[in-house]
């Protein structure tokens, strides 16, 4: 998978997948994710980068592209750069992807951990 377009330090998967349960953080780093092992090409017209699956703790589920994240190898962590707080689109003018729900309609803890990206606990990642 040697694809200039796909950041490079994160590690792709035998499947072409990723790691599934990394920590994303959204824009403003207040709001956390994690990934669900997806990667898909970004189905934006003309765009080079690369969809990956993130369950939000929002209890959104979304595919941020490449071209509005990057990846930390030194922490394994995401972070949103560009876009909408938790969308991350970029591409497209407004509306810039949908905003995170409000926090009263978030699912709980133990709901999240039913679902991919948060049944997995990664070493060294701490659970608010
Ligand atoms: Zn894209």
């Amino acid at each position: 998978m040697n694809d200039p377009s796909w950041p490079h330090e994160f590690p792709v998967l035998v499947d072409g997948r990723v790691d599934e349960g990394l920590v994303v953080l959204s824009r403003s780093g207040t709001i956390e994710g994690r990934t669900t092992g997806s990667r898909l090409r970004c189905r934006s017209l003309g765009c080079p980068g690369w969809f990956i699956g993130v369950r939000w703790e929002t209890g959104q589920m979304m595919y941020p592209c490449s071209e509005g994240w990057c990846y930390d190898p030194s922490t394994e962590m995401i972070r949103i750069t560009g876009g909408g707080e938790i969308s991350a689109r970029v591409v497209s003018p407004a509306p810039a992807g949908l905003p995170p729900l409000p926090r009263e309609k978030w699912p709980t803890r133990d709901e999240l951990r039913r679902g991919r990206g948060w049944r997995v606990q990664p070493a060294g990642v701490t659970v608010r």
